[in-house]
């Protein structure tokens, strides 16, 4: 099983370094034939994740955008068409030389990952085709305190079940995406404060439990947030991006220079444990005054007078202008001011995405966080924007599904060689 780590998941580095000219590659003929070889893997890899990334395009499209002359992109198409990962189809419109242009095409349905999304009060589970298409989902609620490891895995398998049985082909990876911090090198969910969730093998765990022989990946849900939205969100384009993460909790993916930032060993990025009041709450991490303690979900529900209630009605009671919840808003949106404006001074990033529980909650807070921010370094305060996610509720499945694609994007004919027989 390849190593699950955060930073497959932002491999977009192997497609950006483009592709390879075959031509003069080494002179001894057993070197010119691995490197050949070698050459045509990274090709093959960067055509089928250019398409994954675009969905259809035309051939004359391919040829412009990945830089290989046209014969050699049509070698390449045709052995992804001949290995079952993309179709052409007829042609469309007008090629660069006024003649008609094929168009490729992944093919969505047929090759699809199982993505899996454990959060501490739901899980979820969707296939999701080449291409990024969901083509079929499963949610349910969680109880909180019904998130031990054998509960979790068992209600997992309840949701993939119908999901695999229901598809033609098997899966070409699994990937899953935890609110916990993840081992970069082995996929161990170190620690998951909030499911209570301490030295967890749950790649491995989770291939036994839906009896998968294919690789199961798992990220840190703020990780994988931000690879998707950065792909095919509102972080497209943007070289520096934070999303923040969590349900109970708050967590948080960073991109930095384009790149995934992981830290030495891939825990890096938990926004949710900067200490912002050293007088607040115990958090559940064993500190005090985490920023999660002050923008939690039991932190908003206490400041809005209702500890034992539930998010929604909150949220119901501050439309309705109820004081309590007014005044509890306020409050929360300083603290969340507090942690944006320190992100913001120490990593100068171009869009903060508010994902998880922060979604429900930017947006009635938002005068309360910019009042914050405006107190931030004035340069790159005026360089970020504040978003809610382009991808809704569902950037960490996409983002566990991108994971659980990448061994087929960075070596498409390798992986199928290893997958599954379908
Ligand atoms: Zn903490």
């Amino acid at each position: 099983m390849p190593a699950p780590r955060r930073s497959d998941a932002g491999h977009h580095g192997a497609a950006r370094r483009g592709p390879v000219s075959g031509g003069g590659v080494g002179h001894a003929p057993a070197r010119s034939a691995a490197a050949t070889q070698e050459v045509r893997r990274h090709n093959l890899g960067g055509l089928l994740r250019l398409l994954h990334v675009r969905g259809p395009t035309s051939r004359s499209d391919l040829t412009a955008v990945i830089g290989l002359n046209r014969s050699t992109v049509r070698a390449l198409t045709t052995e992804l068409v001949e290995a079952g990962l993309v179709r052409e189809s007829a042609p469309v419109g007008r090629g660069g030389a006024g003649r008609p242009s094929i168009l490729v095409e992944p093919r969505s349905e047929h090759v699809w990952v199982l993505a899996l999304d454990v959060g501490v009060e739901h899980i979820g589970a969707a296939r999701i085709g080449l291409g990024g298409v969901v083509l079929d989902r499963r949610q349910r609620p969680l109880a909180r305190g019904d998130g031990t490891v054998r509960e979790v895995l068992g209600r997992l398998r309840g949701l993939a079940e119908p999901l695999l049985a229901a598809a033609d082909t098997k899966p070409v990876g699994v990937g899953v995406a935890v609110p916990g911090i993840v081992g970069m090198a082995d996929g161990m969910v170190r620690l998951a404060p909030n499911l209570g969730w301490v030295d967890v093998p749950l790649g491995r765990l989770l291939g036994e439990e839906l009896g998968t022989t294919v690789p199961v990946a798992v990220g840190n849900e703020g990780d994988l947030g931000v690879v998707a939205e950065h792909l095919r969100g509102v972080a497209a384009g943007a070289s520096d991006a934070i999303y923040l993460s969590g349900e109970v909790g708050i967590g948080g993916g960073i991109i930095l220079g384009g790149r995934p930032l992981t830290g030495a060993g891939g825990y890096a990025g938990e926004v949710g444990h900067m200490t912002v009041n050293p007088a607040g709450r115990q958090c559940r991490c064993g500190r005090r005054g985490c920023w999660e303690t002050e923008v939690g979900l039991d932190a908003v529900l206490r400041a809005c007078g209702a500890p034992d209630g539930e998010l929604a009605d909150v949220l119901t009671a501050h439309a309705a202008g109820d004081r309590t919840a007014r005044n509890g808003m306020r409050a929360v949106g300083r603290w969340l001011g507090i942690g944006v404006a320190n992100l913001v001074n120490v990593l100068n990033p171009e869009v903060i995405v508010f994902g998880g529980l922060t979604r429900a909650i930017f947006p009635v807070t938002e005068p309360y966080v910019r009042a914050e921010l405006a107190g931030a370094l004035t340069a790159p305060r005026g360089q970020v924007r504040l978003e809610l996610p382009g991808l809704g509720a569902d950037s960490s499945l996409v983002g566990a599904a991108e994971l659980a694609f990448a061994p087929l994007l960075s070596d498409p004919l390798g992986a199928l060689a290893c997958a599954e027989p379908t």
